[in-house]
This record gives C-alpha cells, sequence and structure tokens, in this order.
C-alpha cells in the first residue's frame, strides 16, 4: 500500500461527476506512422465534432505530452490555419465561427506523440499510463520480439491522438498505419485494404463505422500467426508469437462459444465487426477490451504441457469479451460508475464457468472473488459508485469488480433468471452506443420487474460495506429459533432476503425471509430439534459471518445441504475440530473441494490416517484433475516412504509440469541420484513447477555446466516464497561454481532481487542473503579468488 501524497489526499475532496459535453466527437481519422529509434509516433488526424447543445466557438481536446506542428480547418478541399494555445496537455482551439448544436466542422492536426517523454502516475490497475508502447523497438534484445500496442483505459489513448479523452465521448474511427512490411497490424473494426509502399513499409486501412469510446481505439504492431475461426460469418481471430500457433485455439479456442452463450443470455447479438484477440510483451494490465481487438498479457501464452493443467486465463478470455456488451456498446457514463462495466465482466466469468463447468465451478469462481473483496478491510470503506476518489485509477479495484460481481449474483438470485436477463436486455437495448450511470440501470431492473429497487441501488451501489453477520441457533418445546445479529460498528443496518432451509435428516423446509433490523429472530415449529439449520442456503451473500453450529450440524451440512459453499464450509469445519470426516472431502465430486482437502492436509498433518493415504494414492494415479494428482503427489512425497519410488519415476514423466515437478521433488528425498539423472533429462523442457523442481534439483545437486539453465530458471522465478528459497539455494551452488565471471553475473541477479523485496519483509529476509553471501564469499577466498570474495562482500552494504 503506498502513502498518499498530500495532494492526492486533498484531490479526494474533489467531486469526480460527468465530463462536460461542450462539443462531442463524431468521427476520428488518423494517419500515423512509427519512429522506431526515438519511440515516436508521427500522426495526421481529421477529427469531426460538433457543438453539444450550446453554440461554441472554441475546442478543448485531450493532447498528451506532443509536439502539435500545424491545425487546421477543413472544408471540402481547403483548409485555414486556426490558432490554438497549448501546455502539453490541453489543446485550445479558437474555431472560426460560432458553431450551433448538430451543426458539424473538421479540423486536422500535424502532431508527433512522444509517449517515453510524458510524466505520468501510474496505479494498481495499469501500471503505467504511457498510452502507446514500443517494445524491444531496436532488436537489441534478442529473447524479445519487437512489438507496439496502446493501452487506452483510463485516459492514455490521448497521448497518441489528440481527442476528448472521457468515456462519455464516442465516435467512429478510421486508422491508416504505415509499419514495416514484415510485421502484421492490428485495430478496431474491419480491415479495408493493405498497401504496400516503396520504402519496404506497408499501410494497412482499419475502420470502424460503429461509435465508441476513444479509451476503446487500440493499435497492435509486431510478428505474429493469426489463427482465424468465425461465429456467425465474423471474423474471430487469435494473434500470438508464431510458437504458439498451434495451442492458439486450446487458449482462445472457447472465444466462438462464449460469444454464442453471451448473445443468448443478454438477447443482444455480438455487434462489432470482427472480434479478436492479440498478446503483448510486458504488458501494464491485465487484460484490455479495446473494441472487436483485445489485448491480453503474453502470459496467456501457454504451451500444449502447460495447457494440460487446464487453461487457468480463461477467464480472462470471458471477461474482456463480455465488455464488448458492458462497457463498449453501453459505456459507463464517468469514471466514478465504472463498476457497470467491471461488475458485469467480473460477474460474466462466473456465468460462463457455470454454463461450461458447472455449478459448482461457477460458485468457487464467485467465492474467489468475494473473499478477495472482503480479504481488504478498506474495501469495505469505498462506495461502490464514487464520486470522490484521488485518483481515476482508484476506481479499478476490488470494489468495483468483486464487489459488483457478487451483488449482481444476489440480485440475479432476488429478481430470479428469467426477470435478471430480460432486465440486462432492457438496458443494453436502451442504451447501445451510448452511456449510462448506475441509475439507468436500476430503471431496467425496475421496468422489467415492477418493483421499486431503491432500497438494494442505495444499499449496494450508492453506499459502502457489507453486513458482518452473527448467527445463533436455539431449540425450545416444537420451535427452534435462528437468531441473527448485524454486528458492523458503521451504524448501517442492511436489508437482506435470506433463504434458510430446516433440515430433519434429509427432508428439509425453505423459509424465505428478511433480516433487517440489528438483530432478527425467526421462529419455526418442527416437532423434533432440526438436525441442522442453514442459513442463506443457496449461499449468496455478502457477509462476513459468524455460523455457531455445532459439529453435528457440520456433518448434516456436509451431507446435506449440496451448495458448493456448504461443502467447503463443512470441511473447512472439519479441519479446525479435527474431525476425521475431514477425509470424506478427497472423494468429492468436484475437483475443487479435492483439491482444498488436499491443501488442508497439508496444513495439518498430524489429521492423516491411513484411510486418508490409500485415497491420497487414488488420487495421485487416477484423479481426473492435474491439479488434484500435483497436491496428492506432494503429500505422499511428504510421507518420504521408499515404496513410492516407482510411482514417482513414472509420474515424473508426466505431461503436466506440475505432475512431473511434484513426483521429481518427491524422489529428491528417496533416490536423489535418479532424481539428478531425471532433472539433467527434463532440463530440456521445463517450466512451471517442475522449472522450479528441475534448477533446484540441479542447484543442489549439479555441476558447473548446470549453470545455464539454473541461471535462466531463477531469472524466470517472478517473486514470491520460491524466489526467496532459490536464491538461497542458487547462492550455495555458486560454490561450485569456478567461472569468476558467471558467479558475478550470477550474484548481481540475486542481489538485484534482494532490492526488489519490500521494506517490510527485508528486515527477516536480509539475513538470509546476508548469510548466503557471507559463505560464499568465505568459500570463495578459501579457493584464493580474493578478487571474487572482495567483491560479493562489497554487495552485501
Ligand atoms: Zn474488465
Amino acid at each position: 500500500m503506498k502513502a498518499q501524497t498530500e495532494e492526492e489526499l486533498s484531490l479526494k475532496n474533489v467531486y469526480r461527476g460527468s465530463y462536460t459535453s461542450i462539443n462531442d466527437l463524431v468521427h476520428t481519422k488518423l494517419d500515423v506512422k512509427f519512429d522506431y529509434d526515438r519511440q515516436w509516433l508521427y500522426g495526421k488526424e481529421w477529427l469531426t465534432l460538433h457543438p453539444h447543445f450550446y453554440p461554441t466557438d472554441s475546442l478543448s481536446l485531450d493532447a498528451k505530452g506532443m509536439d502539435i506542428k500545424e491545425i487546421n480547418l477543413i472544408k471540402g478541399n481547403s483548409k485555414s490555419a486556426l490558432q490554438y494555445k497549448y501546455d502539453g496537455m490541453i489543446l485550445k482551439i479558437s474555431l472560426n465561427k460560432l458553431y450551433k448544436a448538430g451543426e458539424n466542422y473538421t479540423i486536422y492536426i500535424d502532431y508527433i506523440s512522444k509517449p517515453n517523454e510524458l510524466i505520468v502516475k501510474g496505479s494498481t490497475a495499469i501500471t503505467n499510463a504511457k498510452g502507446l508502447y514500443f517494445i524491444n523497438p531496436k532488436g537489441e534484445d534478442k529473447n524479445k520480439p519487437t512489438q507496439i500496442w496502446t493501452q487506452g483505459e483510463s485516459e492514455s489513448n490521448s497521448v497518441w491522438f489528440p481527442t476528448i479523452d472521457k468515456p462519455n465521448q464516442k465516435t467512429t474511427q478510421e486508422i491508416y498505419m504505415t509499419v514495416p512490411a514484415k510485421f502484421i497490424t492490428l485495430s478496431n473494426g474491419s480491415l479495408i485494404s493493405q498497401k504496400k509502399n516503396s520504402d519496404g513499409t506497408r499501410t494497412d486501412y482499419w475502420k470502424m463505422d460503429l461509435p465508441h469510446s476513444p479509451y476503446l481505439f487500440f493499435m497492435g504492431v509486431g510478428d505474429y500467426a493469426i489463427i482465424k475461426d468465425n461465429y456467425k460469418g465474423k471474423e474471430v481471430s487469435y494473434y500470438v508469437e508464431k510458437e504458439y500457433a498451434s495451442v492458439a485455439r486450446k487458449i482462445f479456442g472457447e472465444t466462438p462459444a462464449i460469444m454464442a452463450f453471451y448473445e443468448k443470455i443478454t438477447g443482444i447479438a455480438y455487434q462489432w465487426p470482427k472480434y479478436s484477440q492479440i498478446t503483448a510483451r510486458d504488458y501494464v494490465s491485465g487484460a484490455m477490451e479495446n473494441t472487436s481487438a483485445t489485448l491480453h498479457s503474453d502470459v496467456l501464452q501457454q504451451n500444449a504441457r502447460q495447457l494440460t493443467d487446464g487453461n487457468k486465463y480463461e477467464e480472462y478470455v470471458s471477461h474482456e469479451l463480455f465488455h464488448h456488451w458492458f462497457g463498449n456498446l453501453v459505456t459507463p457514463e464517468n469514471w466514478s460508475n465504472i463498476t457497470l462495466s467491471e461488475s458485469f465482466a467480473d460477474y460474466s466469468e462466473t456465468l460462463w464457468i457455470e454454463n461450461r463447468y458447472g455449478k459448482d465451478a461457477a460458485e468457487e469462481h464467485i467465492e474467489e472473488h468475494r473473499q478477495r473483496y472482503l480479504n481488504n478491510p478498506d474495501n469495505s470503506k469505498k462506495d461502490l459508485v464514487r464520486f470522490y476518489y484521488a485518483n481515476k485509477e482508484d476506481v479499478f479495484d476490488n470494489v468495483s469488480y468483486e464487489k459488483g460481481g457478487t451483488i449482481l449474483h444476489m440480485l440475479r438470485k432476488y429478481v430470479g433468471d428469467s426477470a435478471f436477463f430480460k432486465s440486462l436486455n432492457k438496458y443494453l437495448t436502451d442504451y447501445k452506443f451510448k452511456n449510462a450511470e448506475a441509475h439507468q440501470l436500476r430503471f431496467a431492473f425496475e421496468e422489467v420487474t415492477g418493483q421499486d429497487l431503491n432500497w438494494f441501488w442505495n444499499q449496494w451501489y450508492f453506499g459502502s460495506g457489507h453486513p458482518q453477520l452473527k448467527i445463533n441457533y436455539s431449540y425450545t418445546n416444537g420451535k427452534a429459533y435462528v437468531i441473527t445479529e448485524q454486528t458492523q460498528n458503521t451504524g448501517k443496518i442492511f436489508r437482506l432476503p435470506v433463504a434458510i432451509d430446516v433440515f430433519n435428516g434429509v427432508n428439509k423446509s425453505r423459509y424465505n425471509v428478511w433480516i433487517e433490523n440489528k438483530t432478527d429472530t425467526f421462529v419455526f415449529n418442527t416437532v423434533t430439534k432440526p438436525t441442522l439449520i442453514n442459513v442463506d442456503a443457496d449461499k449468496i451473500l455478502l457477509v462476513d459471518k459468524t455460523d455457531k453450529k455445532s459439529p453435528e450440524n457440520w456433518i448434516e451440512q456436509w451431507k446435506h445441504a449440496g451448495n458448493y459453499l456448504d461443502r467447503k464450509e463443512a470441511l473447512n469445519a472439519f479441519s479446525k475440530n479435527k474431525m476425521k470426516q475431514l477425509g470424506e472431502g478427497l472423494e468429492d465430486k468436484f475437483e475443487g473441494l479435492r483439491l482444498y482437502t488436499l491443501e488442508s492436509f497439508q496444513e495439518k498433518k498430524e489429521l492423516i490416517t491411513d484411510e486418508d493415504i490409500n485415497k491420497f494414492e487414488r488420487l495421485a494415479e487416477n484423479d481426473p484433475s492435474k491439479k488434484v494428482r500435483t497436491k496428492a503427489i506432494e503429500l505422499l512425497a511428504f510421507l518420504k516412504d521408499k515404496k513410492y519410488i516407482t510411482q514417482f519415476t513414472k509420474w515424473a514423466d508426466d505431461s503436466s509440469y506440475s505432475v512431473s515437478g511434484a513426483a521429481l521433488q518427491g524422489l529428491i528425498m528417496l533416490d536423489p541420484a535418479n532424481a539428478y539423472t531425471l532433472a539433467k533429462k527434463y532440463s530440456n523442457d521445463a517450466r512451471g513447477k517442475l522449472g522450479l523442481i528441475v534448477s533446484q534439483t540441479l542447484m543442489a545437486k549439479g555441476t558447473e555446466a548446470d549453470f545455464d539453465f539454473i541461471a535462466n530458471e531463477y531469472n524466470n522465478e517472478s517473486s514470491g516464497d520460491d524466489k526467496i528459497l532459490m536464491s538461497g539455494l542458487f547462492a550455495n551452488y555458486l560454490t561450485k561454481v569456478s567461472d569468476t565471471a558467471k558467479v558475478k553475473l550470477a550474484v548481481d541477479m540475486i542481489f538485484t532481487y534482494r532490492n526488489t523485496i519490500p521494506e517490510e519483509y527485508k528486515s527477516f529476509l536480509d539475513p538470509l542473503f546476508k548469510n548466503a553471501f557471507n559463505k560464499l564469499s568465505k568459500a570463495k577466498r578459501e579457493e584464493g579468488n580474493k578478487e571474487l570474495a572482495d567483491y560479493i562482500n562489497g554487495l552485501k552494504k
């Protein structure tokens, strides 16, 4: 968490409403070429606008850090110079006369964009805001392709073309991009033509006939394979680095199915001319839904072996695609309302998972998101729709995304599926190619359901926080009581429609009630004491709850309640109360809960019984999920039993890097010589867990000849516990390396990493690094390499 400056704190008191439209964008035509050496863009722009309502004779444009060479008014074939003032951020242009509402005029701007010479503030969502990025522009890094890509959201596209860079502006678009002929280009809309130029360049002409907001403009340039699918006659394509061409359909191939699914649930056809997805090196965010040209980080580029563990980035594919309805088609009026874009994209992940992988998987996903919101106490202080914030990038957070998605889930369960999706249809139909605020979403839901939903919107959209709920039970004389208490100390009391199931063995009765006071008591007549009372029986509430159930209740919940979260809560209680029933989770029908159970055993190894070990063995051998197999093998490895040598050796040969890595890890303790031989063999093709274990094995047992692989793996390991562990092993391994240059290179790598560790961890991690360096320098001194020993000592300061 970074401290806020006084300036940022004072900005928190500024009301952030919608941008006042004096002029409206109508059409944007660009002609650009790139200077790779200077990392500049030479741009010519023809911008058509008109006054929004009131007559005006001036125009303000966002144009960040540019050189402006010329501005003209264009009339037919003639042009006349316009006066302007430019402060490096805003371009103020005096028009030739007073224009009336709806009266179009076109201006021409000749400019140079210099993204690297612009100083901007970053954010958590988008770590930088240069708008236009040149990656390895001179080709100096042999391990990295040369690419250009853009990132507009929130207001960074005005670094590469002058515009009104606000979400409540929409414009049609044309771009002529001139690039070295060896590269392909991607932009919004359709590729209309390509023209080869005599100087070895090519000009591609992209056209988008439908209006969208400037932050959704995109350009991508590079060396890519293009894999084409189609959906209802429209191009659906995947731009990947060439070595991933054969797996592109495994990474992105669900796209047409997801598109069909979204059309079905919204009742609105995919509106844009095509849909392309492209990967980017050194990307500064997760992914970006540029209209019909989504940009993804290159982490999506997994090879076939990685993909055997499942495509863990499919949620990105579903998220960015749903923005083409929520965000791109109907756009939030201002950043304060960004949840109208992000809550839907966030929730679309759950909707798609439910459709494709079933209810348990969907509930696991939304629970993860609920916890992401709940885990950060700061989140409960922020309104979902927020008109006060220090920096517009602040709204791209767990509240706008995860809390928003969770709230949509509650809303869906409250109004019912058919009303929910009909309301979405109404909202999309009424506001398509326009903008909306949260109230407009309410209007759609109110019109469809006939209900006044202000209470829901006021509570969740225009307010902050969530209930802290204590749930207590009692039973006397044929009456079962549920007492709920809202214990949050904010003074705000929530209204919650809640389903309560009262169980008698396998039989249950459902009661729908409202929790709406600080304390509520619900009474149920029942002849015998219920075996379980399940509050929030569908497990949809966004609450932080304390549920006073007995061990017997948890067993009943495990057996009869049914939902993913019912079972997970029960397993959690079994683990906490050291109950033998935990082992039953190993046979759950859902892989996520089998995995969760294995993780619980990993944390509480004292609970493992012989029967559980038998189950670990079966899961390790047979489970359809590679993640479950990996975790089961890790638990077997912990037992250090020589009887597993044969299996570990076999599993080490698995196609999954995770399964293979876990098995190799198991072998290290039992059969180190064999483990080293295998690690050598696998070092040709080792990523993920296998990469980590191979490098650790080679560090422990290897020779100088293994240096390149080890150094490379160390470099590739991003950060965290594994990297810290590797740092110690790596330094220790270096005692076996005699090449001074290699040792220097390696200690520099370790030292550089040590310097990136956040201050708060440094105090207890530093001794680890110090120790490792001390040992290494001592060893080098004993070898007689005083210079190297001194070099290492010098680093420690
Ligand atoms: Zn998003």
